[in-house]
């Protein structure tokens, strides 16, 4: 039995069997061969390039006959490269010089070039990237035959344990099979976390090592609520963690009792509760977990786990759906987020050197105009079906605030012209997570009509701590004295100039944050759907006058590990079970 400890992200027990993913995208660990085995290793190289060769040959030919000249060219362009002897001679020679695998050479020198590429400046250049990234599946997809574990295609119960899993794959996990998920990297709030906890998986992220302490099919208890992993348990643990989990489950179904009850503090203020969701079908669970509507849609998981861009239909499809769900009640729909962690189809394989603070969220939307224009029209149709609202992600200043909301007054001319029917005066708010965005709310405040709160981004940027990076996990905290300050500005300054303020961000998920955020003013929070009913129970326990108290102290506390100690122990006085 071996115990790892790593960062609870999505609550629950499950016990299982494991699948290993060793990385996103086959990517191969580097293993050294024998002297003896470099032959057997070359030729192996050969017959994978052989065979990606024949396939794409066969698949050139069927393409001839339904498709264009565009997919014929690219087809071209990969066979050309597959043929390239010298490319060939260069990983063979890798196999011979370095004794490393077959697998390894042709992934290592294939993603050199592919990065090589994706620096470059000429953009056609720069898209041969993808190119380069195709081939390496392709070849590798022959050498590693049915060694691959698919997870998309996986038809019995698993706990999956990865090095690195990306939102677009934990997004595709089908919740029926996939009980439980560990992996060595990200944090809290990387998405892939946040996409456990609103599918209601039990995760356990920061594992560092632990790909390399299993075995496919070794048994593996997942912690979510302690962040613990436990490798081939004892009969007695195993018997200690069926036992929890049946009392975690009966903490679930007495908090589904208060599902009809309004979050109302016991001193009568009334606080409003919405649900956070990546895909319409969520929209559902938001309601009957007793969520009074959508505070953040992120609507870039409409991008991923597909081949090619949403058109505006199937952009309008999702909105309208989620819309139907909750009818006259608030549904904010925010622009596409993407960038950072989470990549359009053409982007997918060019990687910027600092993603988190390059070409992300409404930057890039910002610099394809019809993209974002599809989408906003979208938006803007579905804007008559009910109380559908705008927000504008990663705001970092007026102009780049006044520049969306001209786009969007474009989009709404638009539909004018075509007779299209839209609300004209839909509200348009936008995320507060930019430590820039935070210092001049007052500002911004005059030109929008609500702001969201995004702590998670917020605490990124404002403790320069990559939020999905494990190295430097224990230095991210939504309650560092300079994250709280920039919190209480933002409320403040949404008062004075009466505009909404809510908090979408992980913290208002977490128990132990929510005294602090009501004490500072906040009366609107917007969670993962698993959440909604503890938090609820968290308000109904509470007076806002406790709250108030907490707030004060803790903005007169100067250290983090202080304030989260002390804030602890409040929420566990009042929801014990929880912790
Ligand atoms: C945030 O940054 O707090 C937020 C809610 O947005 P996302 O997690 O999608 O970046
Ligand atoms: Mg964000």
């Amino acid at each position: 039995m071996e115990i790892k400890k790593g960062v609870a992200v999505s609550p629950g027990i499950s016990i299982g069997k494991c699948l290993v993913i060793d990385a996103e995208d086959y990517r191969i660990p580097r293993r050294l061969i024998q002297a003896s085995q470099r032959f057997t290793e070359t030729q192996r190289v050969r017959n994978a390039f052989r065979d990606a060769i024949e396939e794409l040959t066969q698949l050139q030919g069927k393409q001839k006959e339904i498709e264009g000249q565009k997919i014929r060219d690219i087809f071209a362009v990969h066979l050309s490269f597959l043929r390239d002897r010298t490319l060939r001679k260069k990983i063979t020679d890798l196999v011979h010089d370095e004794s490393v695998t077959a697998e390894f050479a042709v992934s290592k020198t294939l993603r050199d070039i592919a990065s090589h590429f994706a620096k470059e400046k000429d953009v056609y250049i720069r898209e041969r990237a993808a190119d380069i990234f195709d081939m390496e599946h392709r070849v590798l997809g022959h050498l590693l035959g049915g060694k691959r574990q698919d997870i998309q295609q996986l038809n019995e119960e698993a706990v999956i344990v990865a090095r690195e899993l990306s939102p677009t794959q934990t997004a595709g996990f089908n919740k029926e099979y996939v009980k439980g998920i560990a992996t060595g990297s990200g944090g809290r709030t990387s998405h892939t976390a946040i996409v456990a906890r609103s599918l209601g998986i039990p995760a356990v992220v920061a594992l560092e090592d632990i790909t390399d302490s299993v075995t496919a099919g070794d048994t593996v208890i997942i912690d979510g609520n302690r962040g613990i992993v436990i490798i081939n348990p004892d009969d007695t643990t195993i018997q200690q963690y069926l036992e929890y989990a049946v009392e975690f489950a009966e903490l679930e179904h007495r908090l589904d009792a208060i599902r009809g009850k309004p979050a109302k503090t016991r001193d009568d203020v009334r606080v409003m509760l919405f649900g956070n969701i990546e895909f319409p079908d969520e929209a559902e669970l938001v309601l009957q977990r007793g969520g009074e509507g959508i505070g953040l849609y992120r609507t870039e998981f409409l991008f991923l786990n597909r081949d090619t861009e949403p058109t505006e239909q199937e952009h309008y499809e999702a909105y309208a759906r989620t819309v139907g769900v909750f009818k006259s009640k608030p549904v904010i729909i925010r622009t596409v987020d993407l960038g950072a962690d989470k990549y359009t189809q053409s982007r997918r394989y060019m990687r910027e050197p600092n993603p988190f603070l390059g070409l992300r969220s409404i930057r890039f939307c910002l610099q394809n105009l019809t993209m974002f224009k599809t989408q906003l029209r979208a938006i803007m149709r579905a804007s008559v079906l009910g109380q559908v609202k705008i927000m504008f992600p990663l705001i970092t200043n007026l102009q780049e605030l006044m520049q969306a909301k001209m786009i969007l007054g474009d989009v709404m001319e638009d539909l004018d012209e075509e007779g299209i029917k839209h609300n004209r005066d839909i509200e348009v708010g936008i995320m507060v997570e930019t430590p820039s965005a935070a210092l001049t709310a007052s500002m911004l405040a005059r030109d929008v009509d609500f702001f969201s709160i995004g702590t998670n981004d917020l605490t990124q940027y404002t403790l320069a701590v990559d939020r999905g990076n494990e190295l430097v996990s224990t230095l991210y905290s939504s309650v560092d004295p300079a994250v709280i300050r920039l919190i209480r500005t933002v409320i403040q300054d949404a008062h004075k100039a009466q505009v909404d303020v809510s908090v979408c961000g992980e913290m208002a998920s977490e128990p132990e944050s929510v005294m602090l955020l009501l004490g500072l003013g906040i009366r609107k929070l917007s969670i993962a759907s698993p959440m909604i009913p503890e938090i609820k129970q968290i308000i109904r326990s509470v007076t806002i006058v406790e709250c108030n108290k907490v707030a004060r102290k803790v903005l007169g506390m100067n250290s983090e590990r202080q304030i989260s100690s002390f804030l602890r122990d409040a929420a566990r006085k009042i929801l014990p079970e929880a912790f």
